[in-house]
């Protein structure tokens, strides 16, 4: 059935290819951001396009008026060298979650998704690169990363409340490192997969094929695509699964690997510099599926080489179209 819907952060990577999602499934959609729209990532034009800055509650209500389902991805964030620098500017995101949450309730909105985080799980968990897969009862006791971590955490359970007190039908995803094209590649808020393709693409076009890594290199991780990602939000927000839920990649790799996999792809040689004293977060981090499978009969499954390769060949073209 048709509904109207509000993507909060339509401006940014997941929200834009949420929005078009949305879209083909024939959905009215409100797309709101607070950037200006020649910043968005994509402008989809079948959308409702509203620049608001949604940290203030009359913006909020704005934003939720005659809307039945919202998905909530406005966040002020970015990769780990963005979060670890810049933890008050993080914590503020509390303020659009918040303002989100009371003004769908007063306007009646009947489904809620939030996009928190894999930052929410304790750190202490997360110390060995061979790492035990997180399970979403490793978010307590909370030691969650500093800042953005603690920003998730606490929202989480600002939805949890809504519905339990409100009857706002809250849903809550533990992302876990989402990447592809239409994002964040270059300017300091990139994530490691958009960073590394840059780099590489920068070493191909350049001949110069020495690559900087930060952190040796053995610390693991676990990326998602972007289609997986939307179509996991889909799922988990009709769905009437109630608690926090892990939505990400099971298939574990080290940042040396992901290096390799995109020269790989690149068709080059590189060698790889490694920074020891750049932001590196925790050792390691994978995502336990265990939960989605019992629960939905589904997890993210597309394999990384087929969306690194998606989302190298996108940067390439960004790179090479920014050198003009
Ligand atoms: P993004 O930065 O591309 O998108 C977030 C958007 O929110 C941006 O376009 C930004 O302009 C907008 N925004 C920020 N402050 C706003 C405000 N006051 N009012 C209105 N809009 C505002 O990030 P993304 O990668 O698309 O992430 C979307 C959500 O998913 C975020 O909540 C993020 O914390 C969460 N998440 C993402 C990842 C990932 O790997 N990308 C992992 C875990 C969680």
């Amino acid at each position: 059935m048709s509904e109207k819907i509000l993507v909060a952060g339509g401006g940014g990577f997941i929200g834009g290819h949420l929005v078009q999602r949305l879209l083909d499934e024939g959905h009215q959609v409100r797309s709101v951001d607070l950037k200006p729209t020649s910043g968005w990532y994509q402008v989809h034009a079948d959308a409702e396009n509203l620049v608001l800055d949604l940290a203030e509650k009359g913006a909020c209500e704005t934003a939720c008026a005659d809307i039945d389902r919202i998905y909530n991805l406005a966040a002020d964030m970015g990769g780990m060298g963005f979060i670890e620098n810049n933890k008050a500017l993080c914590m503020l995101s509390v303020l659009i979650n918040t303002h989100m949450l009371q003004a769908a309730q007063q306007a009646g909105v009947k489904r809620f998704f939030y996009a928190s985080s894999a930052c929410v799980y304790n750190g202490e968990k997360q110390t060995d690169p061979n790492v035990t897969a997180l399970a979403e009862a490793d978010a307590y006791p909370a030691m969650p990363e500093d800042g953005y971590g603690w920003e998730k955490l606490f929202s989480e359970r600002m939805c949890r409340h809504y519905r339990e007190d409100y009857g706002l039908e809250t849903r809550v995803a533990r992302y876990h490192n989402v990447y592809g094209p239409e994002g964040t590649w270059t300017g300091g808020r990139e994530k490691a997969p958009a960073a590394i393709c840059r780099k590489v693409v920068e070493a191909k076009l350049s001949g110069d094929h020495t690559i900087e890594v930060w952190g040796d290199g053995l610390q693991t991780r676990s990326f998602m695509y972007v289609d997986d990602c939307v179509e996991g939000t889909i799922r988990l927000t009709d769905s009437d699964i109630i608690e926090p839920i892990n939505i990400g990649s099971s298939e574990l790799v080290t940042i040396n690997q992901l290096t390799d996999l995109a020269a790989e792809i690149a068709g080059i040689e590189i060698t790889r510099n490694h920074d020891l004293t750049a932001p590196q977060g925790v050792r390691g981090r994978n995502s336990d599926n265990t939960l989605i499978l019992e629960k939905m009969g589904w997890e993210p499954s597309i394999p990384l080489r087929d969306g690194l390769t998606k989302t190298y060949n996108w940067i390439y073209e960004q790179v090479t179209a920014a050198q003009g």
